[in-house]
């Protein structure tokens, strides 16, 4: 709580009252701790993978260029830190687009297979890589739903991209949809590890990952869930997740259903 108190005086200076003001702060107080919070994170997430591009330049300018073999992997360390880098900034921008609620949504009626069948091109390299198999459940007379097509693909980029990162090789990925009142419900699931009880519920802030190595080993910047609950925010649905330890997850997202 925080109190201000002021006397009020007549024309002679003397006190005759006092005025007090009490605020609740508590949330104030909180807000600011969420955002330095939030700066303290992006400093991080910032400096870690230019400590170790300035690591591999300096190893490389003492000397290490002149053994091919080394250059490279110094090299390919190098290129997949700046990769991270970009993404970083990248999902930062969206997200502080998204958070102000500055992004102009383009709504249109949107045929979720042929949307999937696109994002999953980019995919193909990595399924197959993993061997992992990929499949859509769709009923027959599926509707449209109502969608900015350009963010609804970021919505299922940062599903599958995370389906694929945590799946085991030899593992299934598929994607369910159905109409449900308004709303069509999709389902994004894989078989993969699996988020533990715990985790759940803090899953889609930003920067909060179950094992952050393991997430910055794969190149994730931590902030891919969060940007897809804001997209979906936006679009006027909701997402949960479920999810087993050892079987795997399902991202269960509503989308309204096209008039
Ligand atoms: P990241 O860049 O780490 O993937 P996200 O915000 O996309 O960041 O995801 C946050 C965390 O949620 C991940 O680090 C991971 O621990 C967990 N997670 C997300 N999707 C899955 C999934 N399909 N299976 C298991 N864990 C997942």
């Amino acid at each position: 709580l925080r109190v201000h108190v002021s006397p009020f005086r007549d024309y002679s200076g003397k006190t005759f009252g006092i005025v007090a003001v009490i605020r609740d702060i508590t949330e104030l107080r909180r807000l600011e701790k969420v955002r330095s919070d939030f700066v303290a994170n992006v400093s991080h997430e910032l400096r870690t993978p230019l400590t170790s591009i300035k690591g591999f330049v300096e190893t490389l300018l003492d000397g290490a260029y002149k053994d091919p073999n080394l250059a490279k992997r110094f090299l390919n360390i190098i290129d997949f830190e700046t990769g991270r880098l970009y993404r970083l900034i990248n999902d930062l921008l969206d997200l502080s687009q998204l958070e102000t609620n500055q992004v102009k949504l383009n709504m249109e009626n949107v045929k979720l297979p042929v949307i999937i069948e696109e994002i999953m091109m980019i995919f193909d390299v990595r399924l197959k890589e993993k061997n992992l198999s990929f499949s859509t459940h769709f009923p027959e007379n599926l509707p449209e739903v109502k969608a900015d097509p350009d963010w609804l693909r970021q919505v299922f980029i940062n599903l599958v991209d995370n389906a694929v990162k945590f799946t085991p090789r030899n593992g299934k990925i598929w994607i369910e949809a159905a109409e449900k009142g308004n709303f069509v419900e999709i389902r994004v699931c894989d078989t993969g590890i699996g988020i533990p009880k715990e985790d759940i519920p803090r899953l889609f802030e930003r920067f909060y990952r179950v094992d952050k190595a393991r997430s910055r080993q794969m190149g994730g910047t931590g902030l891919g869930l969060s940007i897809v609950k804001h997209i979906i925010k936006s679009l006027g649905g909701e997402i949960k997740v479920e999810s087993k330890v050892g079987e795997g997850s399902k991202f269960i997202f509503l989308l309204q259903k096209a008039d």
